[in-house]
């Protein structure tokens, strides 16, 4: 409905005939009707203090800011569906978790937890982490830390099929992993830093990956937190104020907005495919010059044989060419398009540096609710968080 309301005049029969006929009312459900649903897990709880610091503890410093950053959620997104594993403080098995979030059916998990380390006592910052095989010894220890949280649970190797989370040789199972959701859990923890460095000014020690059980059983993309570390006097001193659990629930929130909002932009360049074959005969405005109105995009100018990574936003698709003056462009000019299958996609802008790209998604972010971000090598579309991430690799050399 929120769509429809966004198309004006006449455009409301045409595009709702549209999705109605091409697709079912099942689909038509699926994308549109259901609920986003986030389940927020605060780390530890009960009996399982986690981390403990000077003058509080890792279980308290999760569920303050997991509370935040879901009041947060509740209140500025009417469309999202908010699941605590836990509100209070309680013990909960750690495949509970998992299980807790399978059965709501969510769309993303986000675990919340607080760094700590036996020395030194100076290290500082928030890193998130998703799902794979620990590249390093220090977040193998991460890992092991977070999932030595099953021997509160008497039968735990029965109930996690003998792993042993103090053991190197347990986390082979994390090496051959299939995780289908690992580049939108990538993608997630990405914005989390992000939003960590930028928006709350706090140290960024990056995503990570590493064997993590509550991750593992959960079937959705998912990341685990790490706010800061409790081990460090000033930092646990910071995570126990109102102003830094605020803070951190905000960059949390920050992220999960963005987050939320390109997954929802990609199912709406689906959707525009469906409405687009309906619309087609409509004719143009008749007020335009007949030359003009004949004129059609040029396609993208093909880049050649260099394999720079261009970024540019798309802003909508369409399964003809269309006309430079086309309504749906809403007045931009230089719009490109590029071809995928038989549908034509819109393109505006165009930059090697990602954040320029990014700054002109959010000026157009008004006018086209849907644009994101997509990424062109030698000409050829490729995998946008792989050109993300080969972007930031070569600014930081
Ligand atoms: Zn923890």
């Amino acid at each position: 409905m929120f769509l429809i309301m966004k198309l004006d005049g006449h455009y409301i029969l045409y595009a709702f005939i549209g999705i109605w006929l091409f697709i079912s009312p099942m689909a038509f459900n699926t994308v549109w009707a259901k609920d986003f649903i986030v389940v927020i897990d605060a780390g530890h709880g009960g009996k399982d203090p986690g981390a403990v610091g000077k003058i509080s503890k890792e279980k308290d410093i999760n569920l303050k800011v997991a509370l935040k950053l879901g009041d947060r959620i509740k209140k500025n997104c009417q469309d999202v569906k908010v699941v605590y594993t836990r509100d209070k403080d309680v013990f909960i098995p750690l495949d509970r978790r998992a299980q807790i979030a399978n059965e709501a059916k969510a769309d993303l998990f986000i675990s919340i937890h607080t760094n700590s380390v036996a020395s030194p006592k100076t290290v500082k910052g928030t890193s998130t982490w998703t799902l794979g095989l620990a590249r390093s010894d220090a977040n193998l220890a991460v890992a092991k830390r977070e999932n030595s949280v099953i021997m509160y649970e008497g039968d735990y190797q029965t109930r996690y099929a003998g792993f042993n989370p103090d053991s190197s040789e347990s986390y082979i199972i994390f090496e051959f992993i299939q995780d289908q959701y690992m580049s939108q859990s990538v993608r997630l923890a990405s914005l989390v830093q992000q939003h960590f460095k930028g928006t709350c000014k706090r140290g960024d020690r990056g995503v990570h990956q590493a064997g993590f059980l509550v991750l593992k059983n959960t079937a959705m993309p998912g990341i685990l937190v790490e706010l800061g570390f409790i081990s460090t006097p000033e930092e646990e001193r910071y995570l126990n104020t109102e102003a830094g659990a605020n803070n951190l629930a905000n960059g949390i929130y920050c992220a999960f907005l963005n987050y939320k909002e390109e997954q929802q932009a990609q199912s709406a360049s689906i959707i525009s495919v469906f409405d687009e074959v309906k619309e087609q005969p409509k004719e143009q405005p008749k007020e335009l010059p007949k030359e003009q109105l004949k004129e059609p995009l040029k396609p993208s100018t093909p880049v050649v044989a260099t394999n720079e990574i261009i970024f540019k936003v798309q802003i909508l698709t369409a399964s003809s060419v269309l006309n430079k003056n086309d309504k749906r462009f809403k007045g931009l000019k230089d719009v490109d398009y590029y071809k995928d299958g038989k549908i034509y996609k819109y393109t505006y802008g165009a930059s090697a540096d990602y954040n320029e790209v990014l700054k002109t998604r959010r000026r157009l972010a008004g006018n086209f609710k849907g644009a994101f971000v997509v990424a062109f090598k030698n000409g050829k579309r490729i995998d946008t968080n792989k050109a993300i991430e080969e972007f930031k690799k070569k600014r930081n050399k």
